[in-house]
C-alpha cells in the first residue's frame, strides 16, 4: 500500500512547471515567432537539472535568427550561445518546446529521432496550432526522452499531470 502511494505520489511530480504568467507569455511569443505559418520553440530553463520549476525561456530564434524555416533547423553555434547562458545564469536546459501547425501534438520522425539535448529525462513540449490560439497543458504533447531513440508520451490528462501551471509564483 505505501510503496502504491509513493510511487503514484512522484508519478503525480511534474516534469516541467510554470507559473500562469510565464505559461501565457511563452505561448504568446511562440505564436508571434512562427506568424501562424511557421514552427518556433524554445529552450525552457530551471535552477538545476532536478528543479523543475523554468527560470529563463530562451527562444530559439534569438539563438540562431535563421533557424525557423517552416520546420526547425538549429545551428551548432546556438547551443555554444545556449551553454554559455546556462553558465552565465546558472541553469540548466530540463526541457524545450515547438509548435505544430494543427491539433495533433505527436512527435515528427524527425523529433523522435533528433532530441534537442540528447540528455535522458529531457523533456520536448509540442505545441498546436502554431501557438495562435489559447494553449492548455492539455492540449500540449510531453515527449520524454528516455535514450537510445527511445521517448515517453503524454497526452491530454497525462500531459497535464506531468506539465503544471502554476496560479502564483
Ligand atoms: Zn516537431
Amino acid at each position: 500500500m505505501l510503496m502504491t502511494t509513493r510511487a503514484s505520489s512522484s508519478a503525480r511530480r511534474p516534469l516541467v512547471s510554470l507559473t500562469r504568467w510565464q505559461w501565457r507569455s511563452l505561448i504568446r511569443e511562440l505564436g508571434r515567432r512562427g506568424q501562424g505559418t511557421r514552427e518556433a520553440g524554445a529552450f525552457l530553463l530551471a535552477p538545476g537539472p532536478d528543479s523543475r520549476r523554468v527560470a529563463h525561456v530562451e527562444y530559439f530564434d534569438d539563438l540562431d535568427p535563421m533557424c525557423l524555416r517552416g520546420n526547425i533547423e538549429i545551428e551548432g553555434q546556438a547551443f555554444s550561445k545556449l551553454w554559455d547562458i546556462c553558465e552565465t545564469k546558472q541553469l540548466a536546459v530540463i526541457a524545450d518546446v515547438h509548435t505544430h501547425p494543427g491539433a495533433a501534438v505527436h512527435q515528427s520522425s524527425i523529433d523522435k529521432d533528433s532530441p534537442m539535448v540528447a540528455q535522458i529525462g529531457h523533456v520536448a513540449l509540442i505545441v498546436p496550432h502554431f501557438a495562435t490560439r489559447r494553449v492548455r497543458p492539455r492540449h500540449v504533447g510531453v515527449h520524454r526522452y528516455c535514450g537510445g531513440g527511445e521517448w515517453d508520451s503524454w497526452f491530454g490528462r497525462d500531459a497535464v499531470r506531468r506539465l503544471s501551471v502554476r496560479r502564483w509564483t
